[in-house]
């Protein structure tokens, strides 16, 4: 079986990626590595974030095969925030109830001067391939959707309980995993990081 090292910390993100591969991949992730040095994420792109945890992981494990992601919820009426700094929006030890909190206070204030407010957004995530130091490729996903008010559901992660993907009147905190996966902004990256792995081999 061939294996591939997703440089995350958040089993979250390693559980959804392991069953969106299947039996193909054995994968691992920083659980299995606690040494692996944790880079700082200085870019402000999701691509620059995911290509520094990318690199940083490849360098130190020798041969890996290593996927990164860096992800986050872009809000239009917010002008793409919390964007890059999705998981520390409200600081930077909030936990995810934390950050939630301060979104759903702004966009209720931004509520009260609208008549029919209706909040697009999106989650978007990049993905990076890469082997001892070097980028072999860089992935996008994105899914399109709006975001409540109140919260609706307790499943998930993240802002999950917020976000209504387009096409469905349920948050990604009610909906089962199996269709969050099938249409997530991480599942629609993961498909094109398969396609390129398959032409490889
Ligand atoms: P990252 O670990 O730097 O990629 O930060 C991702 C942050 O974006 C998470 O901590 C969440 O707050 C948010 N996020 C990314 N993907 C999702 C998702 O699928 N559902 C809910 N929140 C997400």
């Amino acid at each position: 079986m061939k294996s591939l090292f997703v440089a995350t910390g958040n089993p979250h993100k390693t559980g959804e990626i392991r069953s969106m591969l299947g039996d193909a991949y054995e994968v691992s992730d920083m659980t299995a590595h606690p040494h692996l040095p944790q880079p700082e994420e200085t870019g402000d792109t999701f691509e620059a974030n995911a290509t520094i945890k990318a690199l940083a992981a490849s360098m130190a494990l020798e041969d890996a095969l290593v996927l990164s992601d860096d992800s986050g919820l872009e809000v239009d009426i917010l002008d793409g925030a919390p964007g890059v700094i999705s998981a520390r929006y409200a600081g930077a030890n909030a936990t995810d109830a934390d950050n939630r909190t301060l979104l759903k206070e702004q966009l209720a204030e931004i509520a009260k001067q609208t008549e029919s407010p209706l909040f697009t957004g999106r989650f978007r995530c990049c993905m990076v391939l890469a082997q001892n130091g070097r980028v072999l490729g860089v992935f996008d996903g994105a899914v399109e959707g709006r975001l409540l008010l109140t919260e609706d559901g307790a499943g998930g992660f993240g802002y999950d309980p917020l976000f209504v993907p387009e096409g469905h009147d349920s948050s990604f905190g009610v909906l089962p995993v199996e269709v969050k996966n099938q249409l997530s902004h991480r599942s629609r990256a993961l498909a094109k990081v398969v396609a390129w792995l398959a032409e490889q081999s």
